[in-house]
Order: structure tokens, then C-alpha cells, then sequence
């Protein structure tokens, strides 16, 4: 927002923050580290006047950014400790693997587009978020080498849960993600692994962009 004066920028802070807290982000944690992953970075630079508005917005390939409120929502429901390790499936802009940076010691994050996952490894390492590591490749696989992770994110809608991505979870892991099919009506699904299975748990509608198997040809 460089032509927006001080105040006006200071104040659309506040009431991006004001506007999670309103909607039930109630983590003290998670509303820092929204605070601190300066948003306006992530998204392209048309759409820098808008990025601390509570809304999904495009980056390239087709992709978008999710609206600040599910980011925040995902994040607190992974209930993250400071020495988890966590795997992200769909990069997109980086964004999502920055805030999970704050929460947890480790994330490995995976993107389907090469140019997307060229652009987050480049911001994140500019912005000083070194505990995130970005591969390019199919998330279906996950990324069986760093595994068991403490928790999963997927933040693209898939039509039915990757056994592959439980398997790479550890023991009490929780894995988040965005279920449905694609263009339809989505929920966000939480499960829990323990010694006598998986448990589910259904949260809030959302929509997101679909979770595409393998890496992208294109880019
Ligand atoms: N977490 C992102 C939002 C990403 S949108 C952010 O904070 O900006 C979802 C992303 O998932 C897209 O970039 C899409 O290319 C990616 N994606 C979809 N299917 C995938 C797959 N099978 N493996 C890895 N990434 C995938």
C-alpha cells in the first residue's frame, strides 16, 4: 500500500485483526502470528490495496491466496505446539506456511506448480522465514522422506482423504482439510490419529481450489 498514509495502513491492521477476533479466533497465538506475516507480501502487486481485506484473492497459475479468516481458522483448530513439525499441501503464495512458521518448529510444504513454488521459496527465504521448506511435486505422495509429521494441512479441496497423507501422520497427529467436491460444497474436516483410529470431526463450510493429482505440466 504505498499510497496509502501511515494511519489509513495502520488502521486497516487493526481491523484485520479486529475482524478475526469478531469471527471466533480466540488463540492469542494465532492472532500473533497473523499480526506479524505481513499479508500485502503474498499477493500480487495489483492487488496490494486489498490484501488486508478479509477475502480469497488470485495468484498466478490460476490459484488463489485463502481469505485471512480460514487461515487463521485452520491454524488454530492444527492447536500447534512450538516443537511440531508440519507438512502444508498447496503452497499457492506462501502465505499459510509463513503463519504456520510462527506456531511450529518445522514446515515442509508442498506445491503442485513449479513458478508457485519458485515464487513462495524466494519470499519466504526474503522475509527471513527459515524453518520452512518448500518441494515442488504432487501432495497425494506427501513428502514421505520428512515424515511423520505432528500435523497436516491441505489447503486445496479434495474429494476424498489421501490415506498416503495419514499414513505420514504420527502418532496423536491431526490433519486438517478442506473436503468436497470440486466447485461444491465443502467442509472443513478434522481428523484425529490415535492408537484405536481415526476420529472426524466436521467444521465450517468453505470453498477452496481443488486438490489436482500429480505435478503441473504446464509450469
Ligand atoms: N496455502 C496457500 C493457498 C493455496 S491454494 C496460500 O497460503 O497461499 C491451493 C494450492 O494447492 C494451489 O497453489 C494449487 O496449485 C495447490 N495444489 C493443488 N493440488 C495439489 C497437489 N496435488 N499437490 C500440491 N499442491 C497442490
Amino acid at each position: 500500500m504505498p499510497n496509502q498514509p501511515r494511519d489509513a495502513q495502520a488502521e486497516e491492521h487493526m481491523e484485520f485483526l479486529l475482524t478475526l477476533r469478531r469471527r471466533g479466533i480466540g488463540d492469542q497465538a494465532v492472532l500473533r502470528a497473523m499480526d506479524e506475516v505481513p499479508r500485502g507480501q503474498f499477493v500480487e502487486p495489483e492487488f496490494a490495496e486489498r490484501a488486508y481485506a478479509d477475502h480469497a484473492l488470485p495468484i498466478e497459475c490460476g490459484q488463489t491466496i485463502s481469505q485471512p479468516y480460514v487461515v487463521a481458522y485452520m491454524t488454530e483448530q492444527l492447536a500447534l505446539r512450538p516443537h511440531h513439525r508440519v507438512l502444508e499441501v498447496g503452497t499457492g503464495s506462501g502465505y499459510q506456511a509463513a503463519v504456520l512458521s510462527r506456531l511450529a518448529r518445522e514446515v515442509v510444504s508442498i506445491e503442485r506448480y513449479r513458478t508457485l513454488a519458485e515464487q513462495a521459496r524466494v519470499r519466504l527465504r526474503a522475509l527471513g522465514y527459515d524453518n520452512v521448506e518448500v518441494v515442488t511435486g504432487d501432495g497425494f505422495a506427501g513428502v514421505p522422506g520428512k515424515a511423520p509429521y505432528d500435523r497436516i494441512i491441505v489447503t486445496a479441496a479434495a474429494e476424498q482423504v489421501p490415506q498416503t497423507l495419514i499414513d505420514q501422520l504420527g502418532d496423536d497427529g491431526v490433519m486438517i482439510l478442506p473436503l468436497g467436491p470440486h466447485g461444491g460444497s465443502q467442509h472443513i474436516i478434522k481428523l484425529t490419529k490415535s492408537q484405536t483410529g481415526i476420529a472426524r470431526e466436521n467444521l465450517i463450510a468453505v470453498r477452496f481450489v481443488p486438490l489436482l493429482p500429480g505435478q503441473a505440466q504446464e509450469l
